[in-house]
């Protein structure tokens, strides 16, 4: 067995022990083995962390720099991540489950792309924007600045640790703000390592930090500290709405990014290959526990089925196991907890009336006993109404729903309180676009799924959240806009908005 790793919580420059002296065990979740321990952390270490990103952002170390020289560190900070890209994806692998063949290429690079593309944003970014001098008026002179918010709390779930902890960091620090990062429960190691990658790169000390501990106590004194500007937090609705009933107590900005339950629609034209695997991909890929994962598939009542007789053929020739073997297509699910929810939600669902087509049950045998592991479950003849269709599952398991006319199939697939991500299968490129027009989603895709990219938005309508993260917008939701304006008039008689209230008599 691997030697356990002991970590502390990066706060002000450097790993320091918790106040409790507690810690809080990492497991792989595959093997159950404890592969890492860090803190528990407790009030008193929010308190230091937000005490240090304060004294970091007031002193101007990082937000007074000039964003040619934040960018620099930044685009540093990126070339530094894909040099630890081994280290990086072992460990995200190792933890979240997450297979190696994804981490290794997809999780690292865009970590590396959301620094490197932050950092060439705030350099392209207009310094000022000045505003038309109105005709009608004595001289004046208007122009808008864009300034960091202060100190953000970033609060992070399990799924993908290091690729949503830097859609919040990034922008976050590009903007010149100073954060206080704190992952999931399961998943701290690899935002702990990011720390460090930050640090040498040259961010300065307090201006990124890192607390370990439980949400329910520690994330949610976070959420609702004084010292706090600005949340971003990913996970799920119900911790969204308590967030955001914290950042409303304060007026504090918030971005949430929440949960989703994603419909593809399948069009009569589509090829039936392109169907199965858009399908599988969408609800299959990080073994379904992907907020925006297609999980209502929404199909005409004539081909259901042969196309999911396609996905069960296609779902046979998968290898489900050790997450950190190039070879496996789905890896463990994350946590026990998550694995119980699964199950229940497969309960539920045979409650409800639906058929399982496929899986349903927990693997066992081999590999399979020692860690959480669900077989990739199809439920047919749903109805959008069936809890298990409606709530968020965050596991492999889909839901068929046949439809006869292509209206009630676009208003089947908006008929959900989510709004995150949504996806059409056609040949006609024309017909698909029509569809995707008329989706409720914050992202459709097309024949495809899961292209998640730092140079566009992402973010959800309706319970999926508000605010976007990536490209410039996630740099607007981390900066305040400031408009000055300048008199450039000269006496105290000719300042003619003060003759409004006779000052020039
Ligand atoms: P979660 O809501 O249980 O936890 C998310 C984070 O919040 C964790 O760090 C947790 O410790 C913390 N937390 C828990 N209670 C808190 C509280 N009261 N105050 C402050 N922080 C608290 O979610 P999870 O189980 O880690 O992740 C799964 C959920 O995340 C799913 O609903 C999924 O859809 C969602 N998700 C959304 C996106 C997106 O971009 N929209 C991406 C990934 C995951």
């Amino acid at each position: 067995m691997a030697e356990v790793m002991e970590y502390g919580m990066f706060i002000d420059g450097a790993f320091v022990p918790g106040d409790s002296g507690e810690m809080m065990e990492v497991i792989n979740p595959a093997t159950r083995e404890v592969v890492a321990r860090v803190p528990r952390g407790n009030k008193h270490d929010v308190d230091k962390a937000l005490a240090s990103a304060r004294q970091a952002f007031e002193s101007g170390v990082w937000s007074d720099k000039k964003p040619e020289e934040r960018a620099e560190i930044l685009f540093n900070a990126a070339l530094m991540v894909v040099a630890n890209k081994e280290r990086l994806s072992y460990l995200e692998s190792l933890t979240s489950g997450g297979t190696i063949r994804r981490t290794s290429t997809v999780d690292v690079a865009s970590v590396a792309a959301s620094l490197a593309i932050s950092a060439a944003l705030i350099k392209e970014l207009p310094k000022v924007e000045h505003a038309m001098c109105p005709p009608w008026i004595a001289p004046m002179h208007s122009y808008i600045k864009r300034e960091p918010i202060g100190v953000c709390a970033g609060i992070t779930p399990w799924n993908f640790p290091m690729i949503l902890a830097a859609y919040k960091f990034a922008p976050a620090l590009a903007m010149g703000n100073s954060i206080v990062m704190k992952p999931a429960s399961i998943t701290p190691v690899t935002t702990l390592e990011l720390a460090k990658i930050l640090h040498d790169a040259g961010v300065p000390a307090g201006v990124f930090n890192v607390v370990t501990g439980p949400g329910s106590s520690m994330g949610d004194y976070l959420a609702g500290h004084p010292e706090v500007d600005k949340i971003a937090f990913t996970g799920s609705t119900a911790v969204g709405r308590r967030i955001a009933e914290q950042a409303a107590k304060g007026i504090k900005r918030v971005t949430l990014e929440l949960g989703g339950k994603s419909p593809l629609i399948v069009l009569e034209d589509a090829d039936l290959d392109v169907a199965c695997n858009m399908t599988l991909f969408a609800f299959l890929f990080h073994s379904g526990q992907v907020c925006e994962s297609g999980t209502r598939l929404i199909v005409p009542r004539k081909l259901h089925d042969a196309l999911v007789d396609k996905l069960i053929q296609k779902i046979k020739k998968l290898t489900i196991g050790n997450q950190m073997d190039m070879a496996t297509d789905l890896g463990p699910i994350a946590s026990e907890d998550q694995l119980n929810t699964i199950k229940e939600y497969v309960r539920i669902g045979l409650e409800e009336g639906a058929e399982l087509a496929y899986g349903g049950r927990v693997l066992t045998g081999g590999i399979y006993d020692k860690g959480f592991f669900f077989e990739p479950t199809i439920f047919v003849n749903c109805r959008n109404s069936m809890r298990q269709v409606r709530e968020e599952i965050f596991g492999p398991v889909q839901c068929v729903i046949p439809y006869d006319d292509l209206e009630e199939a676009i208003h089947i697939a908006n008929d959900s309180p989510y709004g995150l991500g949504g996806g059409v299968c056609s040949r006609d490129v024309a017909k698909a676009q029509k569809v995707a027009a008329k989706m409720r989603t914050g992202t459709v895709w097309i024949n495809t799924w899961h292209v998640l990219r730092p140079d566009v938005p992402f973010g959800g309508y309706k319970e999926s959240g508000y605010g976007r993260e990536n490209w410039y917008h996630a740099l607007m939701a981390y900066s305040e806009v400031k408009h000055i304006c300048q008199d450039l008039t000269p006496d105290a008689d000719d300042k003619i908005m003060f003759s409004l209230i006779g000052l020039n008599k």
